[in-house]
């Protein structure tokens, strides 16, 4: 079978990473990729939003199946437009449709979508620059910290979480006045979750879906979790506190419902659905939908990926591996605010014991650079998540650009 990648960051190198050791593979191609794909991939010079490019690489290339990382040709509807044409009938696209992508698209949609189909996230109010001052209220009936959100795509730094109230109620006015662009033209106000977060995956078909491992995400720039939100720091993966009886209260409250809820909807939905999850005492409640690919699977992916694509989920499972997982991200110097782009990696080359995804790199001449706030995620197996951040933090030692930053604390939490 030959697929094609659609996408440039870590998430991408992920998926590309995995499914080049599966059988069924024929030839793997990424677009546009990045300098870490090109090691395992054919990189192909294309936007992953430039649909009528996509669909004449298809045709000439002879493309079974088409993965779509990124969020932004899902919200655009690239499932909708090969699905249009009857030439592509047998092509599979994995990834949900345009209206589903809406569960990550919009912070709106997603929470109209948890209380129709009853599933537990923070109380909630979406707000536009007309009702400012129902904002306000809502903001004074809740407890700091006060939660803003803008309703549309900002790349993972959409989200205030602020102590003070007078804050608060300024920011919404910024955001309402174009602080995110258009992502901020609606506003959602949440109840604050006081908990410890963590995520599951789910591969559906838009009827059955198999669970995938879960894992713990950190999100914030600083150690210790403070500073501001970022796409990411690094992850690991179990999860201590996720044991059985959560997890059987994740599945029955939250993975069911959603699904069940994309098939009354009428979705066309192939692909992973990522729930961030918030355990408060015990509980499980939904920060938000996404798409996203986690590294312990152990199955073929490719052969799981056919069955989401031709609706043959049903019955399936999935091996995990019962090894850790770690990820540790190495950052630009400033981000996720201002930083420069362009810095040489060196020592990429040396790392022999972790997988190095690229999340923000370029080739430039004969060196691979910087071209992303977040650069390189560094991945490694262990016994436990303490010893995979082990060998992570040992593997980034020999990998180096200037302004380089990384979270040395990663697991901190969990001991
Ligand atoms: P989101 O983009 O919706 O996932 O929000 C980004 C991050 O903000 C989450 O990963 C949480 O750390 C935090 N967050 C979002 N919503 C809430 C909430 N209602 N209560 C507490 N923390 C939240």
């Amino acid at each position: 079978m030959n697929i094609l990648v659609l996408g440039s960051g870590g998430r991408e190198h992920a998926i590309a990473w995995k499914i080049a050791s599966s059988p069924n593979l024929g030839k793997l191609y990424v677009a546009p990729g990045n300098a870490g794909t090109r090691e395992i991939a054919e990189n192909v010079a294309i936007k992953a939003d430039d649909f009528d490019a996509v669909a004449e690489f298809v045709r000439k290339a002879k493309i079974d199946m088409v993965v779509v990382g990124p969020e932004d040709p899902l919200v655009k509807g690239i499932v909708d437009y090969f699905s249009a044409k009857p030439e592509f009938k047998e092509l599979m696209v994995v990834g949900p449709d345009k209206l589903s992508a809406q569960l990550e698209g919009s912070k709106e949609f997603a929470k109209m979508f948890m209380q129709k189909y009853g599933i537990p996230t923070a109380k909630y109010l979406s707000i536009t620059a007309e009702d400012i001052s129902e904002g306000e209220k809502f903001l004074e009936s809740v407890n700091p910290p006060y939660v803003l959100k803008a309703d549309g795509l900002a790349a993972g730094k959409g989200v205030l979480i602020l102590d003070n109230l007078d804050e608060a109620k300024r920011e919404l006015r910024n955001m309402l006045g174009g602080k995110f662009g258009s992502a901020g033209s609606k506003v959602v106000l949440e109840q604050y979750l006081d908990g410890i977060e963590c995520s599951v995956f789910a591969l559906t078909d838009g009827k059955s879906y198999v669970l995938l491992p879960e894992a713990k995400d950190y999100k914030r720039i600083g150690e210790g979790n403070t500073g501001l939100n970022t796409g990411g720091m690094g992850s690991v993966s179990p999860v201590p506190f996720y044991d059985a009886d959560f997890a059987r209260k994740v599945e029955e409250r939250i993975v069911k419902p959603t699904i069940n809820g994309i098939c009354a909807e009428g979705m066309n939905y192939r692909g992973f659905v990522f729930f961030g999850l918030m355990n408060v005492n015990g509980d499980p409640y939904v920060i938000e939908y996404n798409v996203r690919m986690g590294l312990r699977i152990k199955s073929d992916l490719v052969d799981l990926l056919e069955a989401a694509a031709k609706c043959k989920l049903a019955g399936k499972s999935v091996e995990f591996d019962s090894r850790s997982a770690a990820t540790v991200m190495m950052v630009s110097g400033g981000y996720p605010e201002a930083y420069e782009k362009c810095k040489v990696i060196s020592g990429l080359e040396k790392v022999k014991s972790s997988v190095c995804f690229h999340a923000g790199t370029a080739v430039s001449g004969n060196d691979v650079v910087t071209s992303g706030g977040r650069v390189i995620a560094v991945s490694s197996y262990g016994n436990t998540i303490f010893s995979a951040l082990e060998t992570s933090y040992s593997s980034l030692k020999n990998i180096s650009f200037a302004k380089c930053y990384y979270r040395t604390d990663l697991g901190f939490d969990l001991k």
